[in-house]
C-alpha cells in the first residue's frame, strides 16, 4: 500500500470531545460516563443517552473489545486515503461501539467477533485510536 500524497482529514477536537483526545495523547481511552446512571457516551456529549442527565465523569476505558462489524473500502472518496482500507466497528468492553480502523492485519483476514486492543496513530495536531488483533 502507497502513501497518498494529500494527507487525509482529521478531526477536531471541539469542547465535549477535547478530554478524549487529550487522553489520546496520552495514550489512555478515555469515556464520558454517566453520573446518575453509569452508561457510557460515545462520542462525547452533553446528555445521557439512557436518562438525559447532563452530569459526567470521564474514565479510562480497559481498551479492548470486540470487532462487531467491518467494510473494506475500494472506492476512493478523499485522495488522502490510501485503497484499499478497513472501516470497522469495535464494541468496546464499556459498551459503547467507535469507527475506526484496524492495523496489524489484512483486511481478508477481520472477522466479526475478534478480540482487539487499542493503539495510537499519532499526527501532529491530533492522536486517533485505531485497533489490533489482540
Ligand atoms: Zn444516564
Amino acid at each position: 500500500m502507497t502513501q497518498p500524497a494529500v494527507s487525509k482529514p482529521l478531526p477536531e477536537p471541539d469542547e465535549p470531545s477535547l478530554p478524549f483526545f487529550q487522553g489520546a495523547t496520552d495514550g489512555r481511552l478515555m469515556l464520558m460516563k454517566c453520573a446518575d446512571c453509569g452508561a457510557f457516551r460515545l462520542p462525547s456529549r452533553h446528555h445521557c443517552d439512557e436518562c438525559l442527565s447532563p452530569t459526567f465523569t470521564w474514565e479510562q476505558a480497559s481498551g479492548r473489545g470486540t470487532v462487531r462489524t467491518f467494510g473494506v473500502m475500494h472506492q476512493r472518496y478523499h485522495p488522502g486515503f490510501a485503497l484499499p482500507y478497513n472501516v470497522t466497528v469495535v464494541e468496546l468492553e464499556e459498551g459503547p461501539r467507535i469507527t475506526t480502523n484496524l492495523v496489524g492485519i489484512d483486511n481478508a483476514d477481520i472477522r466479526v467477533g475478534m478480540p482487539v486492543t487499542v493503539e495510537w496513530e499519532r499526527h501532529e495536531d491530533v492522536t486517533l485510536p485505531k485497533f489490533r488483533p489482540a
